[in-house]
């Protein structure tokens, strides 16, 4: 699900680091974090890439935004290959990457007042030609997110999670980026909060083009927002299709579990939902199971699950999926 056309394509890309723990030998235990993952993101698109933590979620877009080391593959950005580039080099592309964190207090610095946060960028990339031009982009910029320039004077602490996470999106869209890495951006907010954020990015897709990587830990917050979906497990993708085709027909028995878990905002049909339970914790990455990492919690697991790891099988151009009951 690659092609020349997209903003960003990733190819075989494997993230490892070494554990701080340490077995009795003493000998350095590698982590493979991510595994051998593919896919392609179109510029003014959403890609939802869910899983539980410890799934490689988040080290494949740290990768991206080069703020860890990839092991091996290769990550184009606007057809230039970013893996190779040293930090010199990838300083003017890093404008173009920008992030939205899920915790936006602990990303904001407490000390400096909101415009200055959000103007911070412009000064690092030397984006401004003088003081009119700086304090014009920041109000332009707040007007954008929904904030006030009165409110551009005051600090972190004065202002609500879901203000707060504007503050980070204002701060993400100044450089006028072309992607952002959206990483758990409404996990910590309320219900009613996450629809307005969710709404936000979507109005600012829409005027800017910009291509999200929306990085969530379940399938319910990507739904609205994601044109297309991955899911993830233990470093591996195990399931990769358009947002249609992955909701209505899942074909990866963790994507259905996922999916089973999601309520349904009708009573009648709530009452009626079949939840199908996931067994057990995620498997420690320092020791994956053999075979398919996912047989020790699949209920549909046969023998050849323990032994062999599943080939990812194409069920249409735009769905795949890595299980055995598919090869
Ligand atoms: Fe379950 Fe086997 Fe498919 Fe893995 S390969 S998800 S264990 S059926």
């Amino acid at each position: 699900m690659t092609n020349d056309k997209d903003l960003l394509t990733v190819r075989n890309l494997v993230v490892e680091y070494f554990s701080n723990q340490r077995p009795l030998s003493g000998e350095k235990l590698k982590v493979r974090a991510v595994n051998d993952i593919s896919f392609g993101l179109k510029r003014g698109e959403t890609l939802g890439i869910v899983g539980e933590s410890g799934c490689g979620k988040t080290s494949t877009a740290l990768a991206i935004l080069k703020m860890i080391d990839s092991t091996s593959g290769e990550i184009l950005f606007d057809q230039i290959s970013i893996s190779s580039l040293n930090k010199r080099k990838f300083r003017p592309l890093r404008q173009k990457l920008q992030m939205i964190y899920q915790d936006p207090f602990g990303a904001l610095n407490p000390r400096m007042a909101v415009r200055d946060i959000v103007g911070e960028p412009l000064k690092a990339h030397k984006k401004v030609r003088n003081r009119k031009d700086y304090d014009s982009k920041i109000d332009e910029t707040l007007e954008i997110v929904g904030l006030s320039r009165e409110m551009g004077k005051r600090y972190p602490h004065e202002f609500s999670g879901g203000q707060r996470q504007r503050i980070g999106i204002a701060r993400a869209i100044i450089l006028k980026p072309d992607l952002i890495v959206c990483d758990e951006p409404v996990s910590a907010l309320d219900v009613s909060i996450q629809a307005q954020i969710i709404n936000l990015l979507e109005q600012l897709q829409q005027d800017f083009n910009i291509a999200y990587l929306f990085i969530a830990h379940d399938l319910a917050v990507v739904q609205h927002i994601s044109h297309k979906v991955i899911v993830m497990y233990l470093g591996k993708i195990v399931e990769m299709a358009s947002r249609e085709e992955l909701y209505e027909s899942p074909k990866h028995p963790y994507t259905q579990a996922l999916l089973s878990a999601i309520p349904i905002p009708s009573p009648d049909l709530e009452a009626t939902r079949e939840i199908k339970m996931l067994e057990g914790e995620i498997p420690s990455p320092l020791n994956p199971p053999s075979g398919c990492s996912f047989h020790n919690r699949c209920p549909l697991s046969k023998p050849e699950c323990t032994k062999n790891s599943p080939k990812t099988t194409k069920i249409t151009n735009s769905h795949s999926v890595a299980c055995h009951l598919y090869s």
